[in-house]
């Protein structure tokens, strides 16, 4: 059998437009292809793989619990599940978990939380959900509704009601909006999909403020910006703020498919035995890798490490830009950065990241306008600066086929 990408084209639902090359083995921050081609790894799976590819500590997690079991189902727990659990409600404001398998899963159980709290307290009236233009939430029907680019959730029909829109660090624009009839607030503490937008301590505080006025709860979306990402272990501890519910998933499985809700004892309560459930949810080895990945990450060595990395990232981006005036700005936080371009390169960053490939190197888009890069937690400093140098190759072949 040929596994070629133009397989792909054949056996696929064509929902992707994946890059032609298969990547077969990967180890810390580098990748080698069907032809033996070396990658550096600036991607990370879309910010997943945290701590790179095949980490000792998560192969070992894996292949441990491999020769132990696999899967009971929620009619039984398991002790992987239940120590990732305590490990969550000890290390943030969370007292309850519930274990899915993505971050639309997450998403999906905090919007189902908020709508039953709301039902239960205050009844059928509260039911509006607020959440941000350019947010992204996931791609099932609700949490793609409660995304901010009508354009992804457009076209499949009669849409989850109730769901408004309001400006990203405008406090104004949610003012407008917010109500005693608001059951929830849903936002992501740092936009990762939406071009790398971090919000103002002002904002996310405002936003806290305004949920209290009007007893709407709290969800922050740290399905990107959890786990060590931003160089604080969530996002939101940074902020100052801390929400009522919090879903995380991405680097929580360092590439193991995981997601999890977190939220206090007051609120979990009302998803009483019935109301919601998965299969695979709280999976024995997925619990086992998180947990792994989990204390891996939550060290200071691996946290300050972020912040040092993220001044070598961004002060090589401005080094590049130094010479060839492609950025208009270098911003986010921690190891979520975003390179956006100039008027000049305006909607160009899939040029970007196709020129970087060819060059050895795996970027991200965050939207047409922005370069995205979501490396390894623990990348060597070599590699970003063997990156960087294959990242300038790229930039510098574009500004010449341009002339
Ligand atoms: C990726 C992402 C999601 C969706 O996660 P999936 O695992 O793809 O379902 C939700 N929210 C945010 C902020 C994300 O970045």
């Amino acid at each position: 059998m040929q596994l070629t990408r133009a397989l792909f084209d054949e056996v696929m639902v064509p929902n992707y437009a994946p890059s032609p090359i298969i990547p077969v083995r990967g180890l810390g921050s580098r990748l080698w292809d069907q032809q033996d081609r070396e990658f550096i790894d600036f991607a990370g799976g879309i910010a997943v793989n945290c701590l790179g590819h095949c980490h000792p500590v998560l192969v070992n997690a894996l292949t441990e619990q491999a020769n132990k079991l696999w899967h009971l189902s929620n009619t039984m727990t398991n002790e992987p599940a239940l120590a990732l659990a305590q490990r969550l409600v000890d290390t943030t404001f969370a007292e309850k978990v519930y274990f899915a398998n993505s971050g639309a899963e997450a998403n999906e159980a905090a919007l189902k939380l908020v709508r039953r709290v709301a039902l239960n307290k205050f009844g059928a009236e509260k039911s509006q959900i607020i959440a941000f233009k350019m947010g992204f939430h996931g791609r099932t029907l609700f949490t793609v509704t409660v995304g901010g680019q009508p354009a992804y959730s457009d076209g499949f029909g009669p849409k989850p009601a109730d769901i408004d829109h309001a400006e990203y660090n405008n406090l104004d624009s949610l003012k407008a909006l917010i109500s005693d009839r608001t059951c929830a607030v849903v936002l992501e503490p740092l936009q990762g999909e939406g071009g790398i937008i971090s919000p103002s301590k002002e904002f996310i505080q405002g936003v806290r403020e305004l949920c209290d006025q009007h007893n709407a709860l709290l969800v922050f979306d740290e399905v990107q910006s959890g786990v060590g990402r931003t160089g604080e272990l969530y996002a939101y501890m940074g902020l100052g703020v801390t929400p009522d519910v919090l879903t995380t998933a991405k680097a929580l499985g360092g590439g193991f498919p995981i997601g999890a809700m977190l939220t206090t004892t007051e609120l979990a309560k009302h998803l009483v035995v019935g109301t919601h459930g998965s299969t695979y949810g709280g999976n024995p080895l997925a619990c086992a890798v998180a947990l792994a990945a989990y204390d891996t990450v939550n060290t200071p060595e691996v946290l300050n490490g972020v912040k040092a990395r993220e001044k070598l990232f961004k002060d090589a981006l401005h080094a590049i830009n130094a010479k060839y005036q492609v950025f208009s700005e270098v911003r986010g936080q921690g190891l979520l950065i975003g390179a956006a371009l100039s008027t000049e390169w305006a909607g160009k960053s899939r040029d970007f990241m196709l020129a970087a490939a060819e060059q050895g190197l795996l970027v991200l888009m965050a939207g047409y306008n922005v370069v995205r890069f979501a490396p390894s937690l623990v990348i060597p400093e070599q590699d970003i600066l063997d990156g960087m140098a294959r990242f300038e190759a790229a930039i510098a072949k574009l500004v010449a086929a341009r002339g």
